[in-house]
């Protein structure tokens, strides 16, 4: 339970009196009682209600009496502030002597911010579990790496319109293959980014994207070309085949709900995926829920030209939204780096971090890492050599960043 007492308590009382708090509220639907109040409902299902210290206690009956649950309470801050300000108008004059009261939110003594904010009930987990997967359908299915470029690369679609899928952008989903194992057994499942905005590649509520690499290496003993399992499964998959789907899982990719945010990406490979999902709610998506006016950043390792992953519309954003969009290539085969080897993603991390270590000092700075495992070895050191020029020990800071849901990791 968070203890909207604990956060006031560490306020001094006289400053708190002038204080405004934002109520993430959830449960609340669209009727004539929250469109008298003007609050705007999210796709997500969350409300930002700001609220005078004041009226804490009599806000709280209200919402409850709405049939809304608070999640959280937060100090109003210029991070919240986009947050607040959506509800602003809502709030109705302040009533003075009111006492805060206990509320109903899972987060105790956390330091909230805008990833860790999103509220638990938001975030849709295992609506599909493998016992009772989901079937879904291809509707689509193309090849996204180009001539004379390296193994195969699909962008995947399917049609989730027959079930109750539901999904958030930086989450994955299970899939599990058809066939089974060499003992027998249906074979078990492979988690894969949504590579698609919560609204889908079509903007209906009614598909879910995927982006696969199909695994193919030697034996290590035999020398023979072995192909992965679910990987080949999906990445020959014809459209208007069915699909054992799972899930959807995962808390540590989300997008912050704050559109002002500053979005550090580091990509390789199909770690783009969840960054493609990203990148099309912030420009290409302009839904009237979320307008993105923040910076965002994408640093992204290749092995050639053709294998950047969605280079079309990368660059189409770089060209539309320049003073918000950034996009910085590391292609290892091509480029050279400062030593004259191969340019791999610690390289321009290394030369840009200066830059990148003064954005992670903002507080709305959340910085993503998807990809290959082992990258972040690299982007570690690229890192310490700038936090060290400013006395700071990198992985210290890290850890500050971690705790604070401003660092977030997913590799494979
Ligand atoms: P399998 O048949 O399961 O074979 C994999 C096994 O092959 C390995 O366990 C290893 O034993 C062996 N192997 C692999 N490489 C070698 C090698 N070089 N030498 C010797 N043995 C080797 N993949 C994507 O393509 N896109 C995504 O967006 C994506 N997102 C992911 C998100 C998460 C959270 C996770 C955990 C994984 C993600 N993956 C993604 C990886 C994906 O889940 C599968 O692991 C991948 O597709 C391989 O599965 P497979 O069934 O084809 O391979």
């Amino acid at each position: 339970m968070y203890s909207p007492s604990a956060a006031a308590n560490s306020a001094n009382t006289t400053e708190l009196s002038n204080r405004m708090f934002v109520y993430e509220v959830v449960g609340l639907r669209q009727s004539t009682a929250t469109d008298s109040l003007n609050y705007p409902i999210r796709q997500s299902g969350s409300v930002f209600i700001t609220v005078p210290y004041s009226r804490m206690n009599q806000e709280m009956q209200r919402i409850t009496r709405m049939g809304g649950k608070i999640v959280s309470i937060q100090p109003l801050t210029a991070d919240n502030q986009a947050n607040g300000k959506a509800a602003a108008k809502a709030q109705p004059k302040a009533e003075p002597g009111a006492e805060p009261q206990q509320n109903q939110s899972e987060e105790k003594g956390k330091p909230m911010t805008q990833a860790k904010a999103k509220s638990k009930a938001d975030i849709p987990v295992n609506i599909y579990r493998p016992n009772a997967p989901f079937i879904g359908k291809c509707i689509s299915n193309k090849e996204l790496v180009k001539e004379g470029g390296i193994g195969t690369c699909r962008h995947l679609t399917f049609d989730i319109s027959a079930g109750d899928l539901r999904y958030l952008e930086g989450q994955s989903i299970g899939i599990i293959p058809d066939g089974t194992d060499d003992k027998g057994k249906p074979h078990k499942l492979r988690l894969y980014s949504i590579a698609s905005t919560r609204h889908g590649d079509n903007l209906d509520d009614k598909t879910v994207s995927l982006c696969v690499r199909q695994l193919e290496y030697k034996h290590p003993e035999t020398g023979e070309t072995v192909f992965g399992v679910c990987s080949t499964f999906l990445c020959n998959i014809e459209e208007g085949a069915d699909v054992k789907i799972t899930g959807p899982v995962g808390k540590e990719m989300l997008l912050p709900d704050d559109p002002e945010a500053t979005v550090i990406m580091m990509a390789t490979g199909t770690g783009i995926a969840p960054f493609r999902a990203f990148l099309w709610r912030m420009f290409f998506e302009q839904h009237e829920d979320y307008k993105f006016k923040g910076q965002a950043w994408l640093i992204f390792g290749v092995t050639t030209t053709p294998n950047i992953l969605y280079k079309e519309q990368l660059e189409e954003i770089q060209e539309k939204f320049p003073d918000n969009f950034r996009l910085t290539y590391a292609i290892s085969r091509e480029q050279k780096n400062s030593e004259g080897g191969r340019m791999y993603i610690q390289h321009r991390v290394g030369e840009n971090a200066d830059e990148l270590w003064s954005l992670m000092q903002k507080p709305n700075t959340h910085t993503y890492i998807c990809g290959l495992k082992g990258m972040e070895d690299g982007i570690d050191s690229a890192l310490t050599v700038a936090a060290e020029k400013n006395g700071v020990t990198w992985s210290d800071y890290q850890r500050q960043m971690k705790k604070a849901g401003r660092w977030h990791v997913e590799t494979y």
